[in-house]
């Protein structure tokens, strides 16, 4: 390389300076800070662009040495459900293109994040000639089978990914069931997808004996401890492992059998740092179910965490839970396997891919409570295995799911497009002929209840 290649990273609800936790912030923050900051170790100077949402933020931020985080100001400077932010696009795609003018920088690549930024992307490509990688994060066919009536995706979301899908010179797909939604439910050309399965920073999240980790975040117990760790929202079904959680102690109390008891379910994830249920009303819902279920005192909700205190949390615990009704890929599970966790996780999406069931944790069939609680049965009566699984676990994420492999992957891609590029420039675009279908969205209030991604 002579000059640095610069990367516009596209983002527009998830900023890698962001609190986690909370709806819509979670696991594509975390990629569009691993990859972003990994690709600038590689030699390559990003720019991540995102939604401005507060009069406070300065328009550039230096992240690290070859990264900046560029706030574009479109819509209310505030900030705003990521499904209401569609109509602001068109907004995003102009200061983006006023910022690149202003700011001289040619860049040599576009990746576009989630499928509003994808829309920008395209856009970005006719305009500036350049090619466009993609990574949808989520796809909107599948979140609309799931979540049918409450899903407040705009209602073009799917055409709009349609578009994106066929214009995108390169998609990134994190698992094989994501190629597979790609090629078999959008028609994605199979020769334009490329697996790159995302990863874990395994130097933040590394083991911590038990009974460390519980002094540090002052969890006093002998009890056997059950983690999930995650953004709060139906579709993550929380409730699934409160249901499970209380098969558990029923049947230790009918069978007078105390083998996983005492026993505490540690929830961390939500809107603040104190657990709230107004701010978080899916607390509120798994306490009614948890009072409903006389586990409440089994029971402890945490807060939201930030990456550098959350290994505590994972290694304070026996087991780690998550059971989504679907999971486009599933950063926790790789987070409790790099701190040498084993994980129980339902058999959807990426989770098939990140777990090797019965090596380093086992796979349940989604909204079955039943299955769960065998599983949790079966580790939680047997530490030696959790010992060997949580060990295999590591050795899973040392060999194939850290930051550095996406970013050589990535960069790979990047050299592969740009040499295709040079041998067969792309045409710029006159300006009339620009801009895909934007449609506004008509959610109703009542339907806001639900999940992000
Ligand atoms: N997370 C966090 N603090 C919390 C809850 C979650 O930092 O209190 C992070 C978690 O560590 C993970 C991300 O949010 O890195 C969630 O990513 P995942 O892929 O599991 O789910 P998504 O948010 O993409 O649905």
């Amino acid at each position: 390389m002579n000059r640095p290649r610069r990367i516009a990273f596209l983002s527009e609800h998830a900023n890698p300076l962001a609190m986690l936790g909370g709806a819509d912030a979670g696991g594509q923050n975390v990629y569009v800070s691993e990859v972003s900051r990994n690709l600038a170790q590689r030699g390559y100077v990003v720019d991540v662009f995102t939604r401005r949402d507060s009069p406070a933020t300065p328009e550039v931020t230096s992240y690290v040495p070859g990264v900046r985080v560029i706030n574009l100001s479109a819509g209310p400077l505030q900030p705003r459900p990521k499904d209401e932010l569609w109509p602001y696009m068109p907004a995003f795609r102009d200061a983006l293109q006023h910022f690149i003018e202003r700011d001289e920088t040619h860049y040599d690549l576009v990746h576009g994040n989630f499928w509003m930024s994808g829309w920008v992307a395209v856009e970005l490509r006719r305009r500036l000639a350049i090619p466009v990688v993609q990574i949808f994060h989520a796809m909107g066919k599948t979140k609309r089978l799931h979540q049918k009536r409450v899903d407040t995706s705009p209602g073009d979301r799917i055409q709009s990914e349609l578009a994106v899908i066929q214009q995108a010179d390169s998609i990134i797909a994190q698992c094989p069931h994501e190629r597979f939604e790609l090629v078999n439910d959008y028609g994605a050309d199979p020769r334009k997808v490329a697996l790159i399965p995302s990863a874990v920073n395994t130097n933040i999240f590394r083991p911590i004996a038990r009974d460390e980790a519980r002094q540090r975040i002052g969890l006093d117990t002998q009890q056997k401890v059950i983690v999930y760790v995650g953004r709060m929202l139906p579709r993550k079904d929380i409730r699934n492992v409160v249901r499970a959680l209380a098969l558990l102690v029923q049947q230790d109390e009918r069978t007078q059998d105390a083998s996983v008891s005492p026993i505490t379910l540690m929830i961390v994830g939500g809107e603040s740092a104190q657990p709230d249920p107004l701010a978080t009303p899916e607390i509120g819902e798994l306490q009614k179910l948890a009072a409903e279920l006389g586990v409440t005192h089994h029971m402890r909700f945490i807060g939201n965490r930030q990456a550098a205190e959350l290994c505590n949390y994972y290694s304070a615990a026996d087991v780690a839970v998550t059971t989504p009704w679907y999971e486009p890929f599933g950063l926790t599970p790789l987070e409790a396997m790099a701190c040498g966790r084993p994980v129980i996780g339902s058999a959807v999406g990426g989770i098939t891919y990140t777990i090797k069931d019965g090596e380093t944790g086992l796979l349940v069939p989604p909204r079955d409570p039943a299955a769960l609680a065998i599983c949790l049965r079966q580790l939680l009566t047997q530490p030696a295995l959790c010992l060997q699984m949580g060990l295999a676990a590591r050795r899973r994420v040392e060999q194939e799911f850290t930051w550095s492999m996406v970013a050589m992957r990535t960069a790979a891609l990047y050299e592969m497009l740009l040499t295709e590029r040079l041998q067969a420039p792309l045409p710029l675009e006159p300006l009339s002929l620009l801009s895909l279908p934007l449609v506004s969205n008509t959610t109703s209030a009542e339907e806001m209840d639900c999940d992000a991604h």
